[in-house]
């Protein structure tokens, strides 16, 4: 027998057309593109490196990426070293990749396979860093992260004493940055950030001269004293508030939409959604929407969504799939079955939602599902 026809393999399996899924999600990159510039702005002319972790933050890591190097951006930090290959997959040869976690015990001769610069958080790390440069005989890029005070990753200060001792420290490693990480840049008036910049300086000292890098988002706007030769942001890019305490000096990035499934008539006295935990007191006018929890919207999360405007509250608990809007504040038969409400856009924001819910923009970002069908605008 011949061989059955193959069919062309897609690029595009994964994608869900907007036709057919329950939620759009729109990552607007010219916002993004904006955001970096802004930032920029207020850095002078530090260099300002994109973080891209969790995808993006989860918002398509590679999109961004190739918005970012279009405004001249050539260093990306990740967390993990699978997003950092992925990264690397994406852009080619060229920009600075970083690995915020490290390069995990094994996984050495991979990062330096994909071009891969890695974060040294430990002993451990600079010294399997160092074996795999002589190894592949060549010198590895590398950041050392020092532990100014957030207790979290680098080396503690006694480990930066000890190999400020060791003429063999740095054997095979093109140390191209000195960072650290601020626990509280979101608290301007927080002590610990003037702490953490006074120790970051004194542990850089002890180390062979590179550049230094210690800011995220918020730092930025914590003053020049904070900006050093490189800034790392991530959260403002994506539209989240830098300066929570004031207003957004960043543009919003991202609309979700959800689709009418079906709308009903609701009479007086009838318990509605998982567990009864709303009882209607009077007739009301209900529509079901395509998101849930599966989609990132937790049921703990922001509790309306909206149309042209007008608020349109949930009815009971979010299901998996699924959560009930009252829409009785719209006229009838306004909102029809495919139409799309919003759940973020410029009715709610991400910072919005996010306080609805308890929690912060970075979690509802990188919360937010793989079923939405994603547009991607302004590139
Ligand atoms: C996440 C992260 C950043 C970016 O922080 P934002 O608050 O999102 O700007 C910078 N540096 C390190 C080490 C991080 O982990």
């Amino acid at each position: 027998m011949n061989d059955a026809p193959k069919k062309p393999p897609s690029e595009d399996v994964t994608a869900i057309s907007k036709a057919a899924a329950g939620a759009v999600l729109t990552i607007d990159l010219g916002a993004i593109r904006e955001n970096y510039r802004r930032l920029k702005a207020q850095l002078g002319g530090v260099r300002c490196a994109g973080v891209l972790k969790a995808d993006g933050y989860g918002l398509g890591a590679s999109q961004v990426a190739a918005a970012l190097l279009r405004e001249g951006c050539e260093i990306f930090f990740v967390a993990l070293l699978g997003e950092g290959i992925a990264l690397r997959r994406s852009l080619g040869p060229g920009p600075a990749i970083f690995v915020l976690n490290g390069i995990p015990p094994g996984a050495e001769p991979d990062a330096a396979a994909a071009d891969l610069s890695a974060v040294v958080n430990s002993l451990a790390q600079l010294a399997a860093w160092r074996e795999t440069a002589s190894r592949a005989g060549r010198k590895l890029p590398a950041a050392i992260q020092v532990d100014s005070g957030m207790s979290r990753l680098g080396m503690p200060p006694g480990d930066v004493e000890r190999i400020a001792l060791d003429p063999r420290a740095f054997d095979g490693i093109d140390l191209r940055f000195v960072m650290s990480h601020l626990a509280c840049a979101d608290e301007p008036e927080h002590p610990a950030n003037e702490r953490q910049r006074l120790a970051f300086e004194r542990l850089r000292m002890m180390l062979p001269m590179a550049p230094a890098s210690l800011t995220n988002s918020s730092g930025i706007f914590l003053g020049q004293r904070f900006h050093h030769d490189l800034a790392r942001p991530g959260a403002a890019l994506y539209g989240i508030n830098p300066t929570p305490a004031g207003p957004n000096p960043m543009l919003p990035v991202v609309r979700l939409e959800a689709k009418v499934v079906q709308t009903r008539v609701l009479e007086a006295g009838v318990g509605v959604g998982y567990g009864h935990t709303f009882h209607t007191t009077a007739p009301l006018t209900a529509a079901t929407i395509s998101l849930g929890y599966a989609d990132g919207w937790h049921r703990r999360a922001a509790s309306a969504a909206w149309f042209e405007g007008v608020r349109l509250p949930f009815l009971g608990r979010v299901s998996m799939d699924s959560i009930i809007l009252d829409i009785s504040a719209l006229p009838s038969g306004k909102l029809r079955d495919g139409d799309l409400v919003e759940l973020l856009g410029p009715s709610q924001s991400v910072d919005d939602a996010a306080g609805h819910a308890g929690t912060i923009g970075y979690e509802i970002l990188t919360s937010l599902g793989p079923r939405f069908h994603r547009d991607y605008v302004g590139g």
